[in-house]
């Protein structure tokens, strides 16, 4: 894969074969994308001769271009093989920004432009954020919410130190000034591989949650909800939350709700899917890997569902859980969404303009139209016909640093 960093100064014509906007395949076999000013000024169709030479002329031979992908739901404070070596790695600052690195580039490696972080107790992720705001490392935007906010004495202690419901105010207030981009919240424990449909315990009240929500969109932040229930979906979406994490057991009822208040799904497949594969499935029981199995396959028939009452599905993998590889992990997901029966141009469409919109970066990453600065990948093959060309990335195009 090759990185073409773009320049402010110099304008810039790219031409490229078929092009997927974020929305839709273009028309034209051959596509010219004209950037100018750190911004694509036009797209249109390839013109015959090279242009002249006041312009920089990058052929990308033919590859079909799309907007740069977007992972909503990572934890990079994790490494998806083994959850403790990970942990055990939080205080030692050299090594764990050589893991996290190493982890980065292999996220940029498969074409991903942007992810949002879910937390954890060490503001780890939020530390590779500025890491890669200050151009320390190299790497995706990401977004991070610090810690996860949860209910003091259940699920999640390595997300956040967990807090009552009369420290909610004072917690989103203290979150939100040390500058996190959106506020995590846990409303239910994890989903079970023992006991198929038992999800852990519910960490807030409504009126807790109500809360919770209002005062962070006070202070202009986001809530993404770690909702592995029903009930806790339900309460999640009643709340009016901004986007539903996992959902794993969502009813009808609830993703109709989530369709008429416009809150996205981001159902995260691999993280369950992928327990059952490799060598993940040799560590489970029989009857956990059927557990397993129903669990997921219900959830891609409740995906399905989603996308004919017309909610809004976000890409997002889990990734740095158990399973779930950095990078690798967002090619896993979209098949699992293919799986599920979505079409392909709405799969690379949740991947790239709607996770944009999810993420609140729709005015500069997610689509290839004017305006937006330049956040680009290009594949052989065509991923319309075939998401496995996204399995290789042959040139990213990005904006150049400051
Ligand atoms: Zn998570």
């Amino acid at each position: 894969m090759q990185i073409i960093n773009v320049s402010q100064e110099a304008d810039y014509v790219v031409r490229a074969g078929k092009v997927f906007d974020g929305r839709a395949l273009l028309p034209y076999e051959k596509t010219d994308i004209i950037i100018s000013g750190g911004r694509i000024t036009a797209v249109e169709q390839g013109a015959g001769p090279a242009p002249d030479s006041c312009k920089v002329f990058i052929d990308l031979g033919g590859c079909a271009v799309l907007p740069g992908l977007v992972d909503c739901h990572v934890h990079l404070a994790l490494d998806g093989k083994d959850f403790n070596r990970a942990m055990d790695l939080w205080p030692r600052e050299s090594l764990l920004l050589e893991r996290i690195g190493n982890d980065l580039r292999k996220t940029l490696d498969r074409g991903i432009v942007a992810v949002r972080d879910g937390g954890d107790r060490q503001w780890v992720g939020f530390r590779a954020r500025d890491e890669v705001n200050s151009g320390r490392l190299a790497g995706p935007r990401i977004l991070s919410p610090g810690i996860a906010l949860g209910k003091r004495g259940r699920y999640g202690s390595f997300l956040g130190p967990g807090i009552t419901g009369d420290q909610i105010e004072d917690t989103v207030k203290k979150t939100a000034a040390r500058g996190v981009d959106h506020i995590k919240v846990l409303v239910s424990g994890v989903v079970s591989f023992k006991e198929y449909r038992r999800v852990g315990e519910m960490h807030f009240s409504p009126e807790e949650l109500g809360r919770l929500v209002w005062h962070s969109h006070r202070l202009g932040l986001r809530v993404m909800a770690h909702a592995s229930s029903d009930e806790a979906a339900a309460l999640a979406a009643g709340a009016g939350v901004d986007s539903l994490e996992h959902g794993y057991f969502i009813s009808r009822p609830t993703l109709e709700i989530l369709a008429k208040k416009g809150i996205p799904w981001i159902p995260t497949l691999a993280p369950v899917a992928n327990q059952a594969r490799g060598r993940l499935g040799e560590g489970h029981t029989p009857e956990e890997l059927e557990v397993i199995e129903k669990t997921y396959r219900r959830q891609l028939k409740m995906v399905y569902r989603a996308q004919e009452l017309g909610v809004i599905i976000g890409t997002g993998t889990d990734a740095g859980a158990t399973g779930v590889l950095h990078g690798e992990g967002l090619l896993e997901e979209m098949l699992l969404l293919e799986e599920a029966g979505l079409g392909r141009d709405q799969i690379l469409r949740a991947a790239t303009a709607s996770g944009s919109l999810i993420l609140g970066l729709e005015k500069e990453l997610g689509m290839v139209i004017p305006g937006l600065p330049p956040y680009l990948i290009a594949v052989r093959g065509n991923p319309l016909e075939n998401l496995q060309a996204l399995e290789n990335i042959e040139y990213m195009i990005l904006p150049s640093a400051g």
